[in-house]
């Protein structure tokens, strides 16, 4: 079921990972990404739930194309008929022209070690897709504007709403320590660095941050983690801003790839994988982790 995040803004959490819908019941209303592969019946019974039998929205949003924010992006949009909005610099891991650079688990931390069973290939959604208005709108909902963060991928995207200052972030950074075992269980809010193994440029990942944080928003919800609400969320953010910090090794860290409007054009080479021995067991846990997560609906 969605939960509140603002007024007209609600998050559907599937395992990991949030779906927003902005918009109020009777009026046009977004889809914001669209979850893990096979979540798309849980989606759409909560849009139900939430819109009323026979909804849907004006269009998809894709903040980005990872495999945990489109897995149910075609099934929604055939069901309801609707296009996929993405940033131009995106479209080239939906349209099947790239994949994304290889994950790189060689950093450690949970996500890093989970990150060994999740793919990292691009998606083709065809004739499906269209590119976000240029200037900075929203299809459909004039209150909210789109902002290119790059950084985690190249065409990444937030959304923000002016009027009362809700951000959403998407994966520019997360609410909870993706690094840390235990926040999978806990959920502890937390303004933390987006998924390591999946984020490809460090330093503009850092100045897309500096310019969300330029916002001053009073709500803040991310890709990954619950909302962050208050008096106290813009100057967090700014704290977070100011001691952000890449992980201290890995194959994107000091030099990112090089990616244009085809795709990946050059990638760094391969560095020494310290944790590839106990991959196994890590993959393990994080295979028993997402089983338990799946029961727990947040
Ligand atoms: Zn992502
Ligand atoms: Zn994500």
């Amino acid at each position: 079921m969605f939960k509140p995040v603002a007024q007209g803004v609600v998050r559907l959490g599937i395992v990991f990972v949030n779906v927003f819908a902005l918009g109020e019941p009777g009026g046009p209303w977004l889809l914001v990404d669209a979850g893990l592969k096979g979540s798309a019946s849980y989606i759409y019974q909560a849009v139900v739930r939430r819109f009323g039998m026979g909804a849907r929205p004006e269009a998809i949003l894709l903040t980005h194309g990872h495999f945990d924010h489109v897995g149910a992006a075609r099934d929604l949009a055939c069901e309801w008929n609707v296009p996929l909005y993405a940033h131009p610099l995106e479209m080239p891991y939906l349209t099947g022209k790239s994949d994304y650079p290889p994950r790189d688990p060689t950093m450690g931390g949970a996500m890093a070690q989970m990150s060994r069973i999740m793919p990292d290939h691009g998606y083709d959604f065809g004739h499906w897709l269209r590119t976000l208005p240029s200037d900075g709108g929203v299809p459909s909902l004039p209150g909210w504007r789109w902002l290119h963060t790059p950084g985690h991928t190249p065409g990444h995207i937030s959304l923000y709403r002016e009027a009362d200052g809700v951000l959403l972030a998407a994966d520019a950074f997360a609410t909870m320590n993706l690094d840390s075992w235990s926040a999978y269980f806990t959920r502890k809010r937390e303004l933390s660095r987006p998924s390591p193994p999946f984020t490809s440029d460090w330093g503009v990942t850092r100045e897309s941050i500096e310019k969300l944080a330029g916002l001053v928003p009073r709500a803040v919800a991310a890709g990954h983690g619950l909302p962050i609400v208050g008096d106290n969320t813009a100057p967090e953010l700014r704290r977070f801003t100011e001691s952000f910090t890449p992980p201290r090794r890995g194959r994107y860290v000091a030099s990112p790839p090089v990616t244009g409007e085809k795709g990946v054009e050059e990638l760094p080479p391969p560095v020494p994988d310290p944790y590839a021995r106990r991959a196994a067991w890590a993959v393990a846990a994080g295979t028993i982790i997402f089983a338990l997560a799946r029961r727990r609906r947040w």
